[in-house]
């Protein structure tokens, strides 16, 4: 595997990069340190993202991976690997990830031509946000066992049901949702993809709010809500397959490891400018060793999305899965190693969050906590041990009842 980019890749980089850093010095004090919080949680958050999403429309770079037929540039996957890179770096918003990279790609395998027409472009355009309507109280990993229920009358289907952990429910105009239209089915059989309008009547959102009081996630309540029959996408009760394929575009994110470069950059600069026990805190043994682990960490990352935009690139998407699996493992838990290192390594001001003598401005305290959730989201890291052994390391599949 060839490590370098070409000439045009590296202009690529220049040019993503150069937007970003510009960009964001437009980010209003309440995006914070970014991430789901910082576009979720307050109007000013998600007015910047969605500034953001215009900008990048204007550029053609949300829909730059797509296909030239649905108004995309084809990029290759490496190109995307380098704007995601330089995306998670400066911590930019702009992307609907639901939106663009799972819903977009579903409608494009799935949905029929009307369909493409009317609610590509809008995505494309940066003007449609969407949630993601699948985990219900008692379906997560085992999401084939839901009960929202969707009965077709008319024109209509009629749709009962929760919905839990719905990231951006509160902002998103719109939902892509998995419910269940043959009530006589059981499991994987007879579950159907709808497109719903959140304005619908009998759409109820209701705030599930973080351990750190920010509102990023919900819970959604549907009660006999009407969605118009021209809004079920592919074919009723194959929602599944359907299903399955935007779960491999939700785990094909190579990005993360960037992110996690710039928050070491921003603890390398506190340690070299904190002293503690009369020394320099990047002259402490233990900090240092913390910092090296989690820059070597950072590399690996790099080199493992690289190796994943090269199996694409060679269609080895076999392979595609155990690498996306481990990539979102490793992004997670060294997220997570990073934050545990750094709130470590302020001591007892690491765990100030709003407040002026909260060390980097309570990013880290920020990404303790938000960290958290990235090993459960988008299937569990023991779901994605499991793919890497039954997929990747061929050991026997345990079955469950
Ligand atoms: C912060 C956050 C944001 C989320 N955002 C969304 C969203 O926007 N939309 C959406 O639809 N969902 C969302 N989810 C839901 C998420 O997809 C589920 O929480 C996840 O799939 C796990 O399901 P569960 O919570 O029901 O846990 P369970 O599936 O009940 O799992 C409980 C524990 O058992 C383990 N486990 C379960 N099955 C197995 C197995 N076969 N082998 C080994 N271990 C297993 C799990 O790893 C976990 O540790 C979000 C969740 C979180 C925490």
């Amino acid at each position: 595997m060839d490590f370098r980019l070409t000439k045009e890749e590296a202009s690529k980089k220049e040019a993503f990069e150069t937007f970003f850093e510009s960009e964001m010095k437009n980010a209003p004090p309440q995006f914070g340190s970014g991430g789901l919080e910082g576009v979720y949680d307050t109007e000013e958050g998600f007015a910047f993202h969605k500034y953001m999403a215009g900008k990048l429309a204007e550029k053609g770079w949300l829909s730059m991976a797509w296909p030239e037929q649905y108004g995309g540039q084809d990029a290759s996957i490496m190109e995307q690997v380098i704007f995601d890179e330089a995306r998670g770096y400066y911590s930019a918003p702009g992307v609907d990830a639901f939106a663009v990279s799972m819903f977009a790609p579903t409608l494009m395998a799935g949905a029929n031509e009307e369909q493409k027409v009317r609610l590509l472009p809008p995505i494309a355009e940066g003007r449609a946000f969407y949630c993601q309507g699948w985990s219900e109280p008692d379906a997560g990993s085992d999401l084939a066992s839901l009960t929202t229920t969707a009965v077709r009358e008319g024109d209509y289907y009629i749709v009962n049901g929760q919905k839990t952990w719905t990231t951006g429910a509160h902002r998103a105009e719109y939902m892509f949702l998995l419910a269940r239209t043959d009530l006589e089915s059981k499991r994987s059989k007879g579950l159907s993809v709808f497109h719903l309008r959140m304005g619908l009547p009998g759409v109820q959102v209701r705030p599930l709010l973080y351990m750190n009081g920010k509102h990023v996630y919900n819970e959604v309540f549907f009660n006999d809500v009407k969605i118009p029959a021209e809004d079920l996408i592919g074919v009723e009760g194959e929602g599944w397959a359907l299903t399955r394929q935007t779960m491999n575009f939700e785990r094909s994110g190579a990005g993360g490891f960037s992110g996690a470069k710039r928050y070491l950059e921003q603890m390398i600069d506190y340690a070299r400018n904190t002293t503690r026990n009369g020394q320099p805190l990047s002259k402490d043994p233990n900090a240092r060793r913390k910092m090296a682990e989690v820059f070597i960490g950072a590399e690996v990352g790099k080199s493992l999305a690289y190796k994943i935009a090269w199996m694409h690139q060679k269609g080895d998407f076999a392979g595609l899965i155990t690498a996306a699996s481990a990539s979102k493992l490793f992004s997670t838990e060294l997220a997570q190693k990073l934050a545990n290192y750094a709130t470590e390594m302020m001591g007892l001001y690491g765990q100030l969050e709003d407040d002026p003598d909260a060390p980097l401005g309570g990013a880290m305290s920020d990404l303790y906590q938000m960290c958290k959730g990235a090993t459960i989201f988008a299937g569990t890291n023991e779901i994605q041990r499991n793919l890497i052994a039954w997929v990747g390391l061929g050991l026997p599949r345990l079955k469950f009842k």
